[in-house]
């Protein structure tokens, strides 16, 4: 008998419970990733570069045998489950919008089993004692830890044996990923001690830099929780953000698209492109915003304090709307994860969880002042600052705005709509 494996954002073999579940089911499977055009169209070349490093890599793990097609999966999925002779698919399961909706479709065609998800604690199995949903960070943290998860899985690309196949096409040439265990034993060794203490400053490599592989699965969150010590406590919290915020799309698949909270649909907000295209190209005169920018398009990633300074510039500074920032992101960045993509913008826009923030405005010159210190970020990024020295670095030159003024309005704005 045989299975499918779809493979999604679960891009790997080690500590994969679908694995487990489609070897106890079935004698053969075959590994497939279905090239879904809806999805690549949302997104930029780092992004899809990224994610053909990730297959290729996958793809030796399965010794050559991933099949990799393009096209519709309520289309694809059913077709190749047929031509293999397999009556059901095995996959983790997606708790997003899209995914759930596509997922529905698909299982209308062949049986689908979920097993696992990408995060610790499966979207919608933590809640307040009264059953309703957490929508305050700290307290969901609290409920997460006590829920806790399972230990990894033991499995590796042994566990199933894979079919060999000629359904798929074949990935263009190119590079796979570096080896993912040994950078998070040099993270764990050498930049976990010192994590709480440098994770905000973009100057430094203080942070993992695993965004990108947990957005694809390369690894598991639980995997890394596994390894992380007593101490570790501030990058386990990170953890515990990433999955908080796919709780919340997860109970408000609308959040994707507009406020979580709808008191903030009357906030007035402008629609100047001119200023969007500044701010997008990162040529607004903020050093340490138009740093952020920059990296944003030569890398396809961006330290969190920055993504905060950019977003707030873009929705306190500028006035336009948080999600004309958000899809801009998504569309760049290789670790963009609609969940912690939105509610990050509307964290900072006001819009969304917690304790809204919405009266912090955050000042982009004293912000790259106290986070980078010496300019070293801003000067890595904006060439033509690389020989004004030190903080120095971080005084607006032409800017689109003034900060001060903005500032004003936007809280005008903000208190317009109160109460
Ligand atoms: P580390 O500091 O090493 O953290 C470890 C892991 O924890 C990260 O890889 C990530 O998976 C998770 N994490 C850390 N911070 C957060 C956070 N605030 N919210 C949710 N998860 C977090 N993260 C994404 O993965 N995808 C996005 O599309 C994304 N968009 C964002 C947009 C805005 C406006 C903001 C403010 C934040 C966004 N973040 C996003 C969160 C955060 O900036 C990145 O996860 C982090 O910078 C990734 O770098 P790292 O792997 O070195 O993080």
């Amino acid at each position: 008998s045989s299975t499918v494996v779809w493979f999604r954002r679960d891009l790997r073999t080690a500590d994969h419970p679908a694995l487990l579940a489609a070897a106890e089911r079935a004698s053969a499977a075959l590994g497939l990733f279905v090239l879904d055009p809806v999805l690549l169209r949302a997104s930029g070349r780092p992004r899809i570069e990224f994610l053909h490093r990730c297959l290729r890599s996958l793809d030796r793990e399965l010794g050559g045998r991933l099949v990799v097609v393009d096209g519709d999966p309520v289309e694809v999925v059913p077709r190749v489950a047929a031509a293999v002779g397999a009556s059901s698919v095995h996959v983790s399961a997606d708790a997003g919008p899209y995914g759930r909706t596509r997922d529905a479709a698909v299982e209308r065609h062949v049986e689908l089993v979920r097993v696992g998800s990408p995060y610790a604690v499966t979207p919608g199995r933590v809640a307040k004692p009264d059953g309703t949903p957490y929508r305050v960070f700290t307290p969901f943290r609290k409920a997460w830890l006590a829920h806790g998860w399972p230990a990894p899985a033991d499995t590796d690309a042994s566990t199933v044996d894979w079919i060999a196949s000629d359904l798929g096409r074949a990935l263009p040439a190119g590079e796979g990923l570096p080896d993912v265990g040994a950078l998070w034993a040099r993270f764990r060794d050498e930049r976990l001690p010192d994590y709480a203490k440098h994770r905000d400053r973009p100057d430094l490599d203080g942070t993992s830099r695993f965004s990108a592989f947990l957005k694809w699965g390369v690894v598991h969150p639980r995997t890394l929780l596994a390894d992380l010590g007593p101490d570790a406590s501030a990058f386990r919290d990170e953890l515990a953000w990433r999955d908080f915020y796919a709780d919340v799309l997860w109970h408000r698949p609308d959040s994707a698209r507009r406020n979580l909270d709808r008191r903030f649909d009357r906030l007035r907000v402008d629609d100047d492109q001119e200023r969007f295209r500044a701010w997008c190209e990162g040529r607004t005169g903020y050093p340490f915003v138009d740093a952020g920018m920059r990296q944003l398009l030569a890398e396809g990633w961006v330290h969190n304090r920055v993504r905060m300074v950019v977003a707030s510039f873009l929705v306190k500074d500028l006035h336009l709307p948080w999600w004309w920032g958000a899809r801009h992101f998504m569309r760049h960045l290789v670790d963009g994860d609609l969940a912690s993509n939105q509610h990050g913008w509307q964290w900072v826009a006001g819009t969304g969880t917690d304790a809204a923030p919405f009266f912090r405005v955050f000042n982009p010159v004293t912000q790259g002042e106290k986070f980078d210190p010496n300019g070293d970020y801003v000067r890595r990024y904006v060439p033509e600052l690389r020989d004004i020295p030190g903080k120095a670095v971080h005084q607006p030159r032409d800017p689109v705005v003034d900060h001060a003024h903005e500032r004003r309005e936007a809280l005008a704005r903000y208190a317009a709509i109160k109460g």
